[in-house]
């Protein structure tokens, strides 16, 4: 398709204010899917997308749409959809999506207004130079509030409340005008033909019988099958096996040319070696200068995953080996734990990822699986000026410290203005700084602030919901690093430092995490033949401490006579429950108290 019947476009929304149900909508009115094959959220495909609800990974599709002109004469558009993903810890791969694109259809729920995901979204959108339009959807919906919604957002983004479109994506109302208006406001995409070929990569994806597929958009030249292409920040070079469209289901072209959208497939197995944000270029014929922007993915959460049961160790690499294979964010290491036995180490861009992760391994590869607390990269310099990036607290180093350095994000809240003083008290006490604040509406708030991201990993967005009666929204992206006051809490059973325990907190934090620990710990481990003494404790200086009490547990006592086998049965029971123990020095503590402890409730 020639560039100037082409549009670029994706949505950007708040979670629920329905991209994927206008997405099938639109699908259909295009008549590239039928009502026989139309199911619910089709470009949602991963089961766990379904489920949460949640698009996790970004889909391109193409839609024919005709457009009669002024004189009488129908024009035949190519429409391509960008499916961007809708999450926090996806930020970069949003930014590539919208790069991909020229336009961008900003849907706003017109019972809801604007939220938090929306504001981080149209940023993003606006730093890539997008052509925003801005649609109020539902509006079928008994509360739906179009006029004081519009409002709200012409003062966000300019122009008239009146441009706003009103649709619902579950009735189709609106929808053929908001199609005609992608292509009547939306820039037909420019770009040189003639220039060395030059893709960006928004998207890729292992597919078990064809390998990884990378969607892309080229920006100039001409991509071809059967040539060679050239990725520009690895400088691999490979076989451009098939080229084609998604409309929706593959559709194989003798080529993609500037202004397109497609998908390639090499007979690559890895999506690291077809990386989002890189530049796809001829192999003969290369361009000189990549398209901006290509950032490696850089894990932000780190957590420990262990088999609950031990002889699943070998089960937990290989399904780790498999999901990498489409996940260029994930990484992981061995890892052992006095208390945990043999497990992973794995960084996450973030707490989604990380439950993603973890659900698909339980899932789809049936493991039962521990996760010790999340943390953050900590940069330690030493006084004598060694580094260490730490990723596990238990090997925060000993020893005379310069500094430590952690992450720091950037948060949008958006409130109505009742609960501003709620998540002020909120964000003061995770350590935030008020950035700025400004009035959306006679009664919603954005407010800006910068956090330490290790505050808002532990049950940041919990708080929020429930100071807030759940009508607050947040939105944060990593900014950088800054030097903070954060000690290495311990807590030790019997003298003995549980390793699955240690946490890097900050100073005026360490007691209430020791106490809370230990009063934990007190409650979940059984009474031994001797007093076990539970401490938390800074280095070498003891901060809290809790005793769990000597009992004399001797099973036979319940035996009146002399029942031999009813003796022996109950030794054996006995020896059973050990089994499941872990012991740490001369303590004997079940699983059950480790996986207790470490759930946050
Ligand atoms: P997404 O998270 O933005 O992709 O939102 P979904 O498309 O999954 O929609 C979220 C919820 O809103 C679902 O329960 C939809 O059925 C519902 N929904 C979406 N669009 C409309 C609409 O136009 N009207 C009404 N009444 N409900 C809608
Ligand atoms: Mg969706």
């Amino acid at each position: 398709t020639a560039p100037h019947l082409l549009r670029n476009f994706c949505i950007i929304a708040h979670i629920d204010h329905g991209k994927s149900t206008l997405a099938d909508r639109m699908l259909q009115l295009t008549g590239v899917v039928d009502s026989r094959a139309m199911r619910a959220q089709y470009l949602d495909r991963m089961d766990i997308e379904r489920e949460r609800g949640i698009t996790i990974k970004s889909q391109a599709v193409r839609m024919p749409w005709g457009v009669t002109g002024d004189d009488g004469v129908e024009s035949a558009y190519a429409l391509n959809m960008i499916d961007t993903p809708g999450h926090v810890d996806f930020t970069y791969e949003v930014s590539r999506s919208l790069a991909a694109c020229e336009g961008a259809v900003l849907l706003v729920d017109a019972a809801q207004g604007i939220e938090a995901q929306t504001l981080a979204n149209l940023y993003l959108a606006l730093e890539n130079d997008l052509t925003i339009i801005p649609v109020l959807n539902k509006i079928d919906l008994p509360a739906a509030q179009p006029e004081k919604y519009a409002e709200e957002l012409a003062n966000l983004i300019g122009g008239d409340p009146e441009d706003c479109l009103r649709v619902s994506g579950k009735t189709g109302a609106g929808v053929v005008e908001l199609l005609d208006r992608i292509v009547a406001d939306i820039p037909a995409p420019t770009g040189d033909p003639t220039a060395p070929a030059r893709a960006m990569i928004f998207d890729s994806v292992y597919d078990t019988y064809r390998g990884v597929v990378t969607y892309v958009r080229v920006v100039d030249g001409q991509l071809s099958p059967r040539e060679r292409i050239l990725m520009m920040s690895t400088r691999a070079t490979h076989e451009l096996l098939e080229i084609g469209v998604s409309a929706p289901e593959p559709t194989p072209t003798r080529g993609l040319g500037v202004g397109e959208v497609g998908y390639l497939i090499t007979g690559v197995k890895d999506v690291r070696q077809s990386r989002v944000g890189d530049t796809v270029t001829n192999a003969h014929k290369p361009a000189s200068d990549e398209l901006g922007g290509y950032r490696d993915p850089k894990p932000m959460v780190f957590s420990g995953l262990y088999p609950i049961d031990g002889s699943d160790y070998p089960v937990l690499r290989d399904a780790l080996d498999r999901l990498k294979l489409n996940d260029a964010a994930l990484v992981y290491e061995p890892e052992t734990s006095a208390a945990l036995g043999f497990g992973f180490r794995c960084g996450f861009l973030g707490l989604l990822h990380l439950e993603i992760v973890r659900e698909r391994l339980e899932r789809e590869f049936t493991l039962d699986l521990i996760s010790t607390a999340p943390n953050v990269v900590y940069d330690v310099t030493m006084e004598d000026g060694t580094e260490h990036v730490v990723t596990n607290p238990s090997e925060y180093p000993a020893g005379k410290i310069r500094e430590v350095r952690e992450p720091v994000v950037r948060a949008t809240i958006l409130t109505p203005n009742e609960f501003v003083g709620g998540i002020m008290e909120l964000c003061q006490s995770r350590r935030g700084a008020l950035q700025g604040m400004d009035y959306l509406s006679e009664d919603r708030v954005e407010m800006r602030y910068t956090l330490p991201l290790a505050e808002i990993v532990f049950d940041f967005f919990d708080q929020l919901k429930s100071k807030t009666r759940g009508y607050a929204s947040l939105d944060y992206e990593t900014t950088g690093d800054a030097p903070a006051d954060l000690v290495k809490v311990d807590i030790l059973l019997q003298g003995e430092t549980v390793d699955a325990f240690s946490a890097i907190v900050h100073k005026d934090k360490a007691y209430s995490y020791g106490v809370m620990m230990a009063g934990k710990l007190k409650d979940l481990i059984p009474r031994q033949q001797f007093e076990v003494p539970i401490q938390a404790a800074v280095g070498s200086r003891i901060i809290a401490r809790e005793t769990v009490r000597a009992m004399r547990k001797d099973v036979l006592a319940k035996c009146y006579g002399g029942d031999i086998s009813r003796k022996r049965k109950l030794l054996e029971k006995q020896k059973e429950g050990k089994k499941r123990m872990k012991t740490i020095g001369r303590v004997d503590v079940p699983q059950e108290a480790f996986i207790a402890a470490l759930s946050s409730d």
